[in-house]
């Protein structure tokens, strides 16, 4: 997608002092923009309530469509997106709500005759409830939280932002399906080795995960950091982890821990997140998931990936087989999202979910 016309900076300072409530075992009206606002007992909430909407979907309940009914989310996207754009469609069609975008997309949008991002969130939050936002730029989601509290003491019908992605920081929504994903699978975080295999560096849905994974507070927990030294975590997330008092196990070399590791996050090379294209082809191929690696891991282990897949999980035969290995579990993991994202929704627009 070409940048928007004005090519300048999306976000301001005020982006960058803006800090987000935390939730504090109450979401209603809070944007979603990082998950430094939750903590452990948030998450609790969230995991019952997605669990407890699964449970409806299960069972055909038609009173879901009753919990959005008259609420409108829109969709703002200038990123790629398959499962987070569709995900949160659908969740808000689940629950009776609707969704607006613009026609044909935000290429089509005021942002490319010039409008900054702040114009543009403030008309959507006119018209929606609340703004699903994918921007490429670190802080455009504080930058939407930030002008849609200006623009909230001014209208009648407030206006909630939540997070899709912004560039390389943050994917708090992915991360939320991620943490629901293994608490759901292994029944508690409690000693539990988790490894996140990949581009550490520009890979948001990991900052997201490494940082969840903290504020969760789970006992005897190891977080294993497997990546090529220029693709390593950010220091401040590994600093952060480990100041939860988390074990935290650096390695270019994913033998050094597959066969301790409970679960297996496995993450996609950001090619687009690359300035120079030849730094990206030496280093692509540097972890690649196939059956004979896969083969290494324990029996109960679980391997998840926040999707797109390319050539780091191997070949099209590859991908077939790992697919029949029950222990891959990014299908469930990704319609996990669209419970969680149900969840969210309930949550932020009506407050209590029952
Ligand atoms: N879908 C995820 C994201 O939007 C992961 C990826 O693109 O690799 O961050």
């Amino acid at each position: 997608m070409s940048s928007p016309a004005n090519n300048e900076s999306t976000v301001s300072q005020h982006a960058f002092a803006y800090q987000p409530q935390p939730i504090n075992g109450e979401f209603l009206g809070k944007h979603i923009i990082s998950v430094d606002q939750f903590e452990r007992r948030d998450l609790d909430i969230l995991f019952d309530a997605a669990t407890s909407i699964r449970k409806r979907i299960r069972s055909h309940d038609r009173g879901l469509t009753e919990l959005c009914a008259g609420k409108v989310m829109a969709s703002l996207f200038f990123e790629a997106s398959t499962r987070t754009d569709m995900s949160f469609q659908s969740a808000m069609r689940r629950l009776g709500g609707d969704v607006i975008a613009v026609s044909n997309g935000v290429r089509f949008s005021s942002m490319y005759k010039g409008e900054n991002l702040s114009d543009t969130i403030r008309a959507t939050g006119c018209y929606a409830d609340v703004i699903v936002l994918r921007h490429p730029e670190i802080g455009s989601s504080y930058e939407a939280g930030y002008y849609l509290d200006l623009l909230n003491t001014r209208i009648d019908n407030p206006t909630v932002a939540i997070s899709g992605g912004d560039g390389i920081g943050e994917h708090p929504t992915q991360a939320l399906l991620d943490i629901f994903t293994i608490y759901d699978r292994k029944k508690s975080l409690d000693n539990l080795t988790i490894t996140l295999v990949g581009d550490l560096k520009h890979g948001r849905t990991v900052h997201s995960l490494a940082k969840l994974i903290a504020y969760y507070d789970a006992k005897n927990v190891r977080l294993c950091l497997v990546a090529p030294e220029s693709l390593a975590m950010p220091s401040e997330i590994s600093d952060l982890v480990k100041g939860h008092g988390i074990a935290v196990i650096e390695t270019e070399d994913l033998v050094d821990v597959i066969a301790q590791t409970d679960v297996i996050y496995w993450t996609r090379i950001q090619e687009e997140r690359f300035a120079d294209p030849d730094i990206y082809e030496t280093i692509k191929d540097r972890f690649i998931m196939t059956p004979r690696v896969f083969a290494k891991a324990r029996s109960n282990a679980i391997l998840m990936h926040p999707l797109p897949r390319k050539h780091e999980m191997g070949t099209r035969v590859d991908h077939d087989i790992l697919d029949d290995d029950p222990r891959a579990i990014y299908f469930e993991q990704m319609e996990n999202g669209m419970f969680v994202r149900m969840a969210l929704l309930v949550k932020v627009l009506r407050g209590v979910y029952v």
